[in-house]
């Protein structure tokens, strides 16, 4: 699909414009569409083929200067100890939930407020991705946002909420399978990551 392959190159060149060696995350409970999203990014669409992760573990795109690393978290004690390693100079956080999964949203929540309570992450923007919204059972934006206690967000506009001073969240729920919503979810990730640019205008 075209379309896809043009937001992707609009985004990566537009990190490879102003940044050195930026960093994005992946985080999300095992079987989120973290790997999904990987590859819909690598390859420009999605492998029929994908199957859920089983091995806990880093994964890592590498474009330019660009670096993804997508990581799965678990287990209700939150972000463990472990994981703060990961945590070093990261420019943005694309946090992923299964929107079908409701057994399991108070483990991605854990997970959650465990990375927005880490400090080194204090001022990390993070997309929030409720994925699989193609599947008619999922969860709606308001069952989500209670599932995962994400109730107040930064909203989509960022002139309004400039000087807030607050981190910017926001979610969106999208399909990574049938591409749905994704195009905006980056732009909104792309805005946050561009004003954080020191002399971005240069
Ligand atoms: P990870 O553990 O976070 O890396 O998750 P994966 O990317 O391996 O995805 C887990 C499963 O969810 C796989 O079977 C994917 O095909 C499926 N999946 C990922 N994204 C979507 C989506 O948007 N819709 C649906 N229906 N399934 C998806
Ligand atoms: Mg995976």
């Amino acid at each position: 699909m075209e379309y896809v392959t043009t937001w992707f190159y609009d985004v990566l060149s537009f990190f490879g414009l102003y940044y050195k060696d930026a960093k994005v995350l992946f985080l999300g409970l095992d079987g989120a569409g973290k790997t999904t999203l990987l590859k819909v990014l690598k390859n420009g669409k999605v492998d029929k083929m994908a199957e859920p992760t089983t091995h806990a573990g880093k994964e890592e795109l590498v474009y330019g200067s660009l670096k993804i690393e997508a990581h799965d978290l678990g287990g209700h004690a939150g972000v463990r100890r472990g994981w703060k390693e990961f945590f070093f100079d990261v420019d943005g956080v694309i946090f992923i939930v299964d929107s079908v999964d409701r057994d399991r949203f108070p483990e991605a929540k854990a997970a959650l407020d465990g990375l927005l309570g880490s400090e080194r992450l204090a001022s990390v923007p993070f997309l929030v991705l409720g994925n699989k919204i193609d599947v008619p059972s999922s969860a709606g934006d308001a069952e989500l946002r209670a599932g995962i206690g994400l109730m107040e967000t930064t909203g989509t506009d960022p002139e309004a909420t400039k000087s807030t001073g607050v981190r910017p969240i926001e979610l969106f729920l999208v399909s990574i399978t049938k591409k749905t919503n994704i195009k905006p979810a980056f732009d909104w990730l792309s805005a946050y990551l561009k004003r954080q640019v020191p002399g971005a205008s240069h």
